[in-house]
């Protein structure tokens, strides 16, 4: 017979795996399995006694299996459906990240922000499906030419951000340049027929302690002069 302990964890998971059920938010989803791993402690080993190795293995499984689980749902929370790129909370989690390597190995942390031209015209001249086409392989043409290690979110409809680990702000702007060299040569085919994308950029170089929204604004508002100016063109900001 099992003991009280093994009793009390097989509540609790079903307890868990009730509320899981019902959530309709992945916000809600995470928390509780967050809860769950926190909460719930498998049956110890000192119970062996009446426990069977069984019950203990199926006890250490359900555990193994949330943190799976886990795994999956701070993906999904954290990626852009469309893209697979990640999204504006993966790109936080992101920056916290390489700012804080950026800041413990004393190496420089580049931010660029990309902002397709006259993407309007794409999807009133060839249909909303080819726009999201156009995003697609943008996001596919820069996952082969940037370093596995540069980070892509998808900030808002047709911009996107690009964080350069070990990037100074001139190999920064360069490396985007070549983004947008690669994009001309290798243009979106619809039917057959090639659809020239530019795009604008703005590049800016971390500065010790600056937060994600200072270094965000600072690329943005490059992104802007590069519109400003004759737009398929990148500009820096100034240190
Ligand atoms: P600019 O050169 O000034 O950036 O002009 P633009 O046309 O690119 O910019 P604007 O802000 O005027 O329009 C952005 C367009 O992007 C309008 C919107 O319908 C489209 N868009 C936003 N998100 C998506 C998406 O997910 N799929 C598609 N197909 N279009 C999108
Ligand atoms: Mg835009
Ligand atoms: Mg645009």
């Amino acid at each position: 017979m099992p003991d009280d302990t093994s009793q009390d964890y097989q509540v609790q998971i079903d307890r868990y795996a009730q509320k899981i059920h019902q959530s309709t938010s992945i916000d809600e989803i995470r928390h509780l399995l967050e809860s769950a791993l926190k909460e719930i402690h498998p049956p110890h080993a000192h119970n062996e006694v009446y426990l069977s190795r069984e019950q203990v293995r199926h006890s250490e499984q359900d555990l193994a299996n949330l943190r799976k689980e886990l795994d999956q749902v701070r993906l999904l929370i954290h990626a852009d459906p469309m893209t697979g790129t990640l999204n504006r909370r993966g790109l936080s989690a992101a920056f916290a990240r390489e700012s804080a390597r950026a800041d413990r190995h004393d190496t420089s942390l580049c931010m660029a922000i990309i902002d397709l031209d006259n993407f309007k015209g794409v999807n009133d001249t060839y249909g909303h499906q080819a726009g999201d086409n156009v995003l697609l392989h943008l996001v596919n043409l820069a996952r082969e030419t940037l370093r596995p290690s540069d980070v892509i979110a998808r900030y808002g409809g047709e911009e996107f951000v690009i964080l350069l680990p070990s990037t100074g702000l001139e190999p920064g702007a360069e490396t985007i340049r070549r983004l947008q060299r690669t994009l001309v040569k290798n243009p979106y085919l619809h039917q057959g027929k090639p659809i020239q994308m530019t795009f604008s950029s703005g590049v800016a170089l971390w500065k010790k302690n600056e937060t994600e929204v200072s270094l965000i604004e600072r690329a943005d508002e490059s992104m802007y002069r590069a519109k400003n100016a004759l737009k398929n063109c990148v500009m820096t900001a100034p240190l």
